[in-house]
């Protein structure tokens, strides 16, 4: 792309500075991404305490207490997996059944409540997985939180810091000086080297070509799967296609809006939506669409942008979809939640992500699948480095993808980056 960073994209938007990719820093125990933070003396703020509201599809307020107590519910279940793997959706939204039964029985029979608090959860549970469908997730996940607190924000100085700090350009710094960035640089083809003496080889789309002794490839599981057949020669032995084919990457969006000045209550950072089932049924089919946000969030680099999250079918669509509709449909539906008190005005810009659009991404980030259980192995396959017939690493794979606990995250992503530097740097010490 002509920047890097990645699906890290911070820009400058409102009062300061949005995240259009990556926007926590999830987890402080043993996190690189947050010891970097903190190495450097950056003030990173602790976002996970700040107050979310719960709004409803008429505009009147939700009993909080109640769906609070439900979606904090939901969310332990998630991680008390049953013993034979299933679906997820299908086995929170049976759990959150029998739990209401128990717990609340004077509501154990309106189906309309119970139906709308378990299409919130599942919206939530959607974005946050960044899948198409909660019942395409595995209750049987891999994925290890790090301890400490999981939404600390970059703030107003954005996630791009890291990447500064990472070039050694924060704050001025002088970069590095043998350090070649080759921006706006199409990869198409990575020769894989037999021969212990022959170069691995990376051709380019405008015709330049690198020789390298070995290749780091970073790209997404979605690039992966629209074009490792063209990518590699000779060809990817099969586990690695296997883990490709069968691993899944979802597609999470973004629509951040920016306002004369906020009208949101102060220290809000998010806002959730639930559906009356009535009012979602009344939606007509082509703007179905706006029904699967599942609400806002207000995030801490700007004083004046909101953004709305979106994910799988829909987030694909509002990539499509003229700016005009995207920004009319949306103002609509925060009216809709947040607007019975409030006189919500126009917005004075949008922004919206194309992660799935882009050809450098693909998607946003991947999930476990209905196949993990049957392909345990798929992260681990993936990040097997290609060898040269004396064994030697010559094409090796790092990116979230390849990391088997801590994917779907940059501080997994930058984890995967590190182990096949230190492949390389420990292979280089036995020549
Ligand atoms: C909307 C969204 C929200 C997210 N929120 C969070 C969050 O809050 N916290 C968190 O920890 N993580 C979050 N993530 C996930 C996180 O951003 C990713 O896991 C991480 O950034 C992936 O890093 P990577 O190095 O694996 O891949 P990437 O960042 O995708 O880097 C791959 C690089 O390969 C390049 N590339 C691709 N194809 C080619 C080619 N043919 N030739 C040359 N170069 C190529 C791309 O341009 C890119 O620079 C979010 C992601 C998205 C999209």
């Amino acid at each position: 792309m002509d920047r890097v960073g990645g699906r890290v994209n911070t820009v400058p938007f409102g009062d300061g500075l949005v995240e259009l990719g990556a926007e926590w820093i999830h987890g402080t125990a043993n996190n690189r991404v947050y010891e970097t933070a903190i190495a450097n003396d950056i003030d990173v703020v602790n976002d996970d305490t700040l107050e979310s509201e719960i709004y409803m599809s008429d505009g009147s307020p939700g009993d909080t207490q109640l769906i609070s107590e439900l979606m904090d519910f939901a969310n332990k279940v998630i991680d008390d997996p049953p013993p034979v793997p299933e679906p997820l959706g299908q086995y929170v939204t049976r759990r959150v059944k029998e739990h209401i039964k128990e717990k609340y029985p004077q509501i154990a029979n309106d189906t309309d409540f119970i139906e709308s608090i378990l299409f919130c959860i599942q919206l939530d549970t959607e974005v946050y997985e960044s899948s198409n469908s909660w019942n395409e997730l595995t209750t049987s996940s891999h994925f290890k939180d790090l301890k400490g607190h999981q939404g600390v924000s970059w703030h107003r100085h954005g996630y791009k810091t890291f990447f500064e700090i990472l070039l050694n350009t924060y704050n001025n710094g002088p970069g590095y000086p043998n350090l070649d960035i080759a921006l706006n640089k199409e990869v198409s083809r990575i020769t894989w080297p037999r021969q212990p003496a022959e170069d691995a080889v990376v051709s380019c789309s405008d015709g330049s070509v690198y020789r390298a002794r070995s290749v780091i490839v970073t790209v997404s599981l979605g690039v992966l799967k629209e074009r490792h057949n063209t990518l590699f020669s000779a060809a990817l032995p099969s586990e690695k296609t296997t883990a490709i084919e069968k691993m899944s990457i979802g597609v999470l969006g973004k629509i951040i809006l920016s306002f004369e000045k906020p009208w949101w209550p102060k220290n809000m950072t998010a806002s959730t939506f639930i559906w009356k089932a009535e009012d979602r049924k009344s939606i007509p089919k082509e703007d179905i669409w706006t029904s699967m946000m599942s609400g806002a969030s207000f995030g801490l680099g700007t004083s004046n942008t909101l953004t709305l999250w979106l994910c799988g079918d829909a987030a694909r669509l509002v990539e499509t979809l003229p700016e005009d509709v995207v920004k009319t449909k949306s103002m609509e539906i925060l009216r809709r939640f947040m607007g019975r008190d409030t006189d919500i005005p126009e917005p004075t810009a949008m922004l919206r992500s194309s992660w799935y659009k882009n050809p450098f991404t693909r998607g946003s980030y991947t999930y476990d699948n209905l196949l993990t259980p049957q392909y345990p192995n798929a992260r681990e396959d993936l990040g097997k480095p290609l060898l040269d017939s004396a064994g030697n690493p010559r094409v090796l794979f790092a990116g979230e993808a390849t990391n088997t606990q801590h994917y779907a995250t940059v501080h997994g992503a930058s984890e995967t980056g590190y182990r096949e530097a230190m492949r390389l740097l420990n292979n280089s010490k036995k020549i």
